[in-house]
Order: structure tokens, then sequence, then C-alpha cells
């Protein structure tokens, strides 16, 4: 059984808007339309959707009603960092599923193809993410602003979601990270790397599988929708 967390309880600070940016229109649509859509149309059998207490309502009625998601099983109050919501979902996946994928739901443009292959990949290797090679040499720099390092570009790739995993490695390396106070983390493939000493396969992803921040990134999404 495969569950995915689907994630929406982020602020949307960056998006400079009133209305937090998953529900934001998109061609008509609410932001978050566009990955519940792609997941509950896949073979993946519940989707975990995590927004902000204060949206839970909004979203049921005007999302998953509305659209008839019948997938989502639970709507689940996110938490302050993306990885607390993450830890809230987890908490309620169905204790049957073997895989758990985990989803920005600001990343509108998620496929069948990505998602099976993500699937795959988590039952071989159990810990996968969808990336892309970048583009542009990357720096890393001092406090100072001087360039100390520059990394070989073959090997740097930026990482996307979906990011997939055994559920009782993932579930396992959350306790571990619940326990040890750690909050320096952006995303869940380096918690099963840190925690767990896992490595984490990486698979082919979509340069257009952006993920919608600021105001400009509306407008690419909504021309790479024509
Ligand atoms: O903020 P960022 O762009 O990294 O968010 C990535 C995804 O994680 C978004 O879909 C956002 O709604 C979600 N998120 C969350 N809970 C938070 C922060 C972000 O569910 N506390």
């Amino acid at each position: 059984m495969v569950s995915a967390i689907v994630l929406a309880a982020g602020s949307g600070s960056r998006m400079k808007s009133k209305v937090p940016k998953q529900f934001l229109e998109l061609d008509g649509k609410p932001l978050i339309y566009y990955s519940l859509a792609r997941f509950e149309a896949s073979v993946v059998d519940e989707i975990i959707l995590v927004t902000r207490q204060q949206d839970i309502d909004y979203v049921r009625e005007e999302i998953v009603k509305k659209y008839d998601f019948s997938k989502v099983r639970n709507i689940v109050p996110g938490g302050k960092e993306r990885f607390e919501s993450v830890s809230r979902g987890l908490k309620a996946v169905n204790r049957k599923s073997d895989i758990v994928m985990i989803h920005d739901g600001a990343r509108p443009f998620v496929t069948n193809s990505m998602i099976l292959d993500s699937i795959s990949n988590a039952r071989r290797y159990k810990a996968c993410t969808v990336a892309v090679p970048v583009k542009d040499t990357i720096k890393v720099v001092d406090e100072d602003m001087n360039g100390v390092e520059t990394p070989d570009r073959s090997t740097l790739y930026m990482v996307q979601t979906p990011q997939s995993f055994n559920k009782s490695l993932l579930d396992e390396a959350y306790k571990r990270l619940r326990v040890s106070g750690d909050r320096n983390i952006t995303d869940d493939t380096m918690i099963v790397e840190k925690y767990m000493g896992q490595t984490v396969k990486i698979i082919e992803g979509d340069y257009r599988n952006i993920k919608v921040t600021t105001p400009e990134d509306i407008t690419v999404a909504e021309a790479m929708m024509k």
C-alpha cells in the first residue's frame, strides 16, 4: 500500500499575498488542486493532506469535496517548519502502508511517470528522490562572501519532490530526529541520510517540476500549462 503526504501548510510569505500560495489560482483552480489531481489519478492508495489548522475547513469543502478527491483520507494540521508538517502527516498514514511519498503541494507539474518511478525505486532502494542536474556552476561561500570552493558541476543535482521511502525507515528516521531536537532540516532525504545512514537513490526529474514560490513563478506556471 502506498501513501502520499501532500504538503500545503506553508505560510507562503515569499508570495507577498494575503492568500496562502497553495490556494492562489492557476488557470482557474487553486494551486494545490493540481498535485492532488495527479496523485488521485495515480496508483497511490491514500493521500494525507497537510494544511494550516485555520485552512482545514476551507480545504475540505472547497477543494477535497468540490473536486471529489476520494483518496484524501485525512487532512491534518501542519507545523511551523516543513519537517514538522511531514512529521504530523506521517503519524496519520495508514499502518498497512509500506511506501510513503512526500510531495510539495506547491509543485503542480508532478507526473504519473515520476510517481511510478518513485514507487518502484523506493521499493528497491528504500529511499529515493526526483532531481535534475544543476545547470549553473555552484559556489560554496564563506561568511565574507568569498568563494571557497567550486564543486564539480557534473556531480550536483537539484532535489525536487516526490521523495519516497520505505515506511519503517522513515518512521525510525523521524523518531530519531524528534529525539535529537535538530531543526536544521530542509528535506526528508537528508533526514534518512543523517539519522539512518541510508543512501538515497536519485531519479531523473523534470525542469518543469517547479515549486511555485514567488509571484513570478505563477506567471511561469500558467505559461507552462498552456
Ligand atoms: O516553504 P517551502 O517552499 O520550502 O515549502 C515547500 C512545501 O512545504 C510547500 O508545499 C509548503 O506548503 C509546505 N510546507 C508545509 N509546512 C511548513 C512549511 C512548508 O507544509 N511549515
